[in-house]
């Protein structure tokens, strides 16, 4: 797919241009006419039409960013006065909590409401009786929290908030559609951020919103257009490319992450490991099922023992010194090497160990990571 650089297309005559501005109000998935990039490009479409493939998808809208293709989703259940509560789970991405809070319920004045888990697991009864007193517009998901890895049970929140006229938008990010297509499940919207695994290098940053729902898809392209949240051309073309390798690193990723979790889940330095595929997990069972015991995700969060929360604290900045050479602190994840990230730094006291670490598992060679890993764990026991 050439890369269509062009701000604006040539439309020729003012017959033309008076039918593609009136086919543009249709907001069908590709147009017959282009126009101008900032409402649909075709090096963007394209791209689109790669996610729909993998994601199962009747449309696929890319924007600049996760955060805006969660602003794009969010923004089609507003309607003004008549807007009914929406309801987030509360283990969902720091930057969507921040977004839910600073924008959405103080600039916005929407009713915002939350639903938490106990025990590291989401309670289905309690999730029915919230919705049917609330009545919430949608219901907003991760399929796997961060840091937690709390698998959230799909099939079973699809079909409560069915029954009671929600809809579901899940953030699927982190379990990618490889193990998991929550529209086949019955959710209304799908949500990534590119930047992590569809792009897989660290280096471009996108979101996407998947659905099949045409009503859907017309309010999310004229919100994307209106506020200018579509992606470049330039970051389309990269993405489409970095794209066709993405079930190759993902699933290397998973399979290097199951790896890693089984041994430092053995390790006596280690306090507790969280990853869903191991048996200890609170949400290991429903992630086998949901995805099919293909993988758990590559994302990995771990404490150390210690005998008080200053031994914690220095075992785990030994730790990031000591792999610093080959595993770096850096703020994202998905990327191709592993890198790493302290719990306390970003989340504070929300997850009150404080030798806490989450691992995103790149692809590199198992015995190389696990190298890097046992060498650190050795030097720090002594
Ligand atoms: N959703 C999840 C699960 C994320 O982890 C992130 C970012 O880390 C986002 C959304 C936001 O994506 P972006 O940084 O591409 O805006």
């Amino acid at each position: 797919m050439p890369v269509y650089r062009d701000a604006g297309f040539e439309l020729y005559d003012a017959l033309t241009t008076a039918d593609a501005f009136r086919k543009e109000t249709e907001h069908s998935r590709e147009p017959e006419m282009y126009i101008y990039s900032r409402y649909r490009n075709p090096t963007v479409v394209s791209a689109e039409e790669e996610i729909m493939k993998l994601e199962g998808s009747e449309w696929a809208l890319l924007t600049q960013s996760g955060m805006s293709a969660i602003d794009t989703a969010l923004s089609v259940f507003q309607h003004g006065r008549e807007t009914r509560p929406w309801l987030f789970f509360t283990e969902i991405y720091g930057g969507t909590i921040s977004f839910t809070e600073s924008v959405l319920k103080s600039r916005r004045g929407l009713d915002i409401r939350n639903f938490a888990p106990d025990n590291g697991n989401y309670d289905l009864d309690k999730f029915e009786k919230v919705i049917s007193d609330l009545k919430p517009e949608f219901v907003y998901i991760e399929t796997i929290s961060n840091p937690m890895l709390i698998v959230a049970d799909i099939v079973n929140i699809t079909t409560i908030a069915k029954r009671h006229g929600t809809k579901v938008i899940i953030d699927n990010t982190f379990a990618t559609p490889w193990l998991c297509k929550p529209l086949t499940e019955g959710a209304d919207i799908v949500i990534h951020s590119a930047t992590k695994y569809f792009s897989g290098h660290g280096n471009l940053t996108a979101g996407v919103i998947c659905g099949n729902d045409t009503k859907i898809l017309q309010s999310a392209i004229e919100y994307r257009k209106l506020v200018g949240h579509t992606l470049s051309p330039d970051e389309a073309y990269r993405l489409q490319t970095q794209i066709q390798t993405f079930e190759l690193r993902f699933s290397r990723q998973c399979l290097n992450a199951s790896k890693l979790a089984g041994y430092l889940d053995e390790k006596s330095i280690i306090k507790k490991v969280w990853f869903p595929g191991l048996k200890n997990h609170t949400t290991h069972l429903i992630a086998e099922k949901l995805f099919g015991r293909k993988g758990y995700g590559a994302m990995i969060t771990f404490d150390f023992n210690g005998k008080n929360k200053n031994e914690k604290r220095s075992r785990r900045d030994k730790f990031i010194k000591l792999v610093s050479e080959k595993i770096k602190l850096i703020p994202t994840l998905g990327d191709p090497h592993t890198i790493l990230m302290p719990v306390e730094a970003v989340w504070g006291t929300k997850y009150p160990e404080p030798g806490m670490i989450r691992l995103s598992v790149g692809f590199e060679e198992y015995s190389e990571l696990e190298g890097t890993i046992s060498k650190a764990l050795e030097t720090i026991k002594g």
